[in-house]
């Protein structure tokens, strides 16, 4: 191996390595932590965590359990990769992580940089936009469990660390002006050539961080960039979607979906075991059909549901049952799983017992299909975060598949 990534959910994950898959080295994902027989072979390999919304103590022990073993495995570089809309509180883990990664590989800065310009995500003087709205005024101020309320990436990263933070500006990157001397450093980047240009730039005792985009240049930089990629696996079954993302995005898609093909809603205030079960029959009667299961609703029935139950207890129900779900769903022979939601993404793999992926084709930018389980029966899995894809993003993710 010669670059190791820790990502703090599944999505994020995936969406890192279809986009380091793209310059042909290949990419290994584990899901958690390594198993104790992965070798860490491939060129690039990426620890996926579930770690953006545990408290601190706990992401971070997490983080440097992975990067242990990334180090140990050969890791010459670490990228540390969160959200490219910087999803966090104030008792945020994106700070506290890089301060201990910086610790553990002995470098002495970190940089921030969630831009991801072909997803419409820019930093511009600190601040972050989401297309051509401010985060703060984006629907992830809505956000179920991180909602972003500051768009000043300075000023939300400032409460999460002990060390100094600052700005590398796009106008002082652009007049050359030195990279800053804080501990942490936020970096503009609008275009993806200023993230290129950050890759070249940044010494290397500087921890790189940021969302999946930043880390593109890396591979060309170290050398690892290849022409020919290998074969995707083939799994041939009845697919099924699981969607507990809340976000806008993802509401056009599960309501582009509804209005023509067969769907299931779970509500987290009816879902007790009767409910689940009706559900399955439901999913059990739909012959060979692709079906969605969906908990995604609008934000004013997702705060109902969490003031009754509580923020945390709404959200375990469903991921608990999308989980269920999908257990089901394979004893039934499925093997195509489409999955919304970064949460939920990891409620479904870790019911399904899957610990590595190799990745495949990527049906948007950010989402590459990835596939796991026996090798001799596969199971392929495109795992969505919220605002990601398309209006059509399921019936595009089932189109790539069939023709990879
Ligand atoms: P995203 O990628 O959009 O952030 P996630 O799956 O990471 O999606 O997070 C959405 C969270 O909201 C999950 O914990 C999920 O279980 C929870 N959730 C889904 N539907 C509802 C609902 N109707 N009410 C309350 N919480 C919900």
């Amino acid at each position: 191996m010669r670059l190791g990534c820790i990502a703090d959910d599944f999505t994020g994950a995936t969406d890192l390595a279809g986009l380091l898959r793209r310059s042909g080295a290949n990419v290994r994902l584990h899901l958690g932590h390594p198993s104790t027989d992965a070798d860490g072979s491939a060129d690039i390999e990426i620890i996926a965590l579930k770690c953006r919304t545990e408290p601190v103590i706990v992401a971070v022990s997490a983080c440097e359990k992975a990067a242990q073993w990334l180090m140990e495995h050969g890791a010459e570089k670490l990228y540390w990769k969160y959200c490219s809309t910087f999803d966090s509180t104030c008792l945020g883990n994106i700070g506290p992580v890089a301060e201990a990664l910086i610790e553990l590989t002995g470098q002495k800065q970190a940089v921030y940089c969630p831009a991801f310009p072909e997803n419409g995500r820019s930093v511009f003087m600190g601040h972050l936009f989401v297309g051509n709205e401010l985060l703060s005024e984006s629907s992830l101020k809505d956000h179920p469990l991180t909602p972003m309320t500051d768009s000043n990436l300075v000023r939300v990263l400032e409460p999460q660390v002990q060390g100094s933070v600052g700005l590398w500006s796009r106008i002082d990157q652009q007049t050359a002006k030195p990279f800053p001397t804080t501990t942490h450093v936020i970096a503009d980047a609008v275009e993806f050539s200023d993230l290129e240009h950050l890759i070249k730039q940044i010494p290397d005792s500087v921890l790189l961080t940021g969302g999946s985009a930043l880390a593109m240049p890396i591979p060309d930089s170290m050398g690892l960039s290849k022409s020919r990629k290998a074969p995707n696996p083939i799994t041939r079954s009845r697919a099924i979607i699981l969607s507990g993302s809340c976000s806008e995005m993802t509401r056009k898609q599960v309501n582009e979906w509804t209005s023509k093909y067969p769907s299931y809603k779970l509500n987290p205030l009816e879902l007790d075991p009767q409910a689940l079960t009706q559900c399955l029959t439901w999913f059990a009667n739909q012959g060979q059909s692709t079906c969605l299961i969906y908990a995604t609703d609008n934000p004013e029935s997702v705060k109902t549901s969490q003031k009754v139950l509580g923020v945390t207890e709404a959200g375990e129900r469903i991921e608990a049952a999308m989980g269920f779900v999908a257990q089901t769903a394979y004893a039934h022979g499925v093997r195509q799983f489409v999955v919304a939601g970064g949460e939920t993404s990891g409620a479904v793999t870790q019911a399904l017992g899957i610990k590595e992926v190799v990745v495949g084709d990527e049906i948007c930018p950010g989402v590459p299909w990835v596939y796991g389980g026996p090798s001799d029966d596969p199971i392929a899995l495109a795992l969505k975060s919220g605002n990601f894809g398309s209006n059509k993003f399921f019936t595009d993710a089932l189109e790539v598949l069939l023709q990879s």
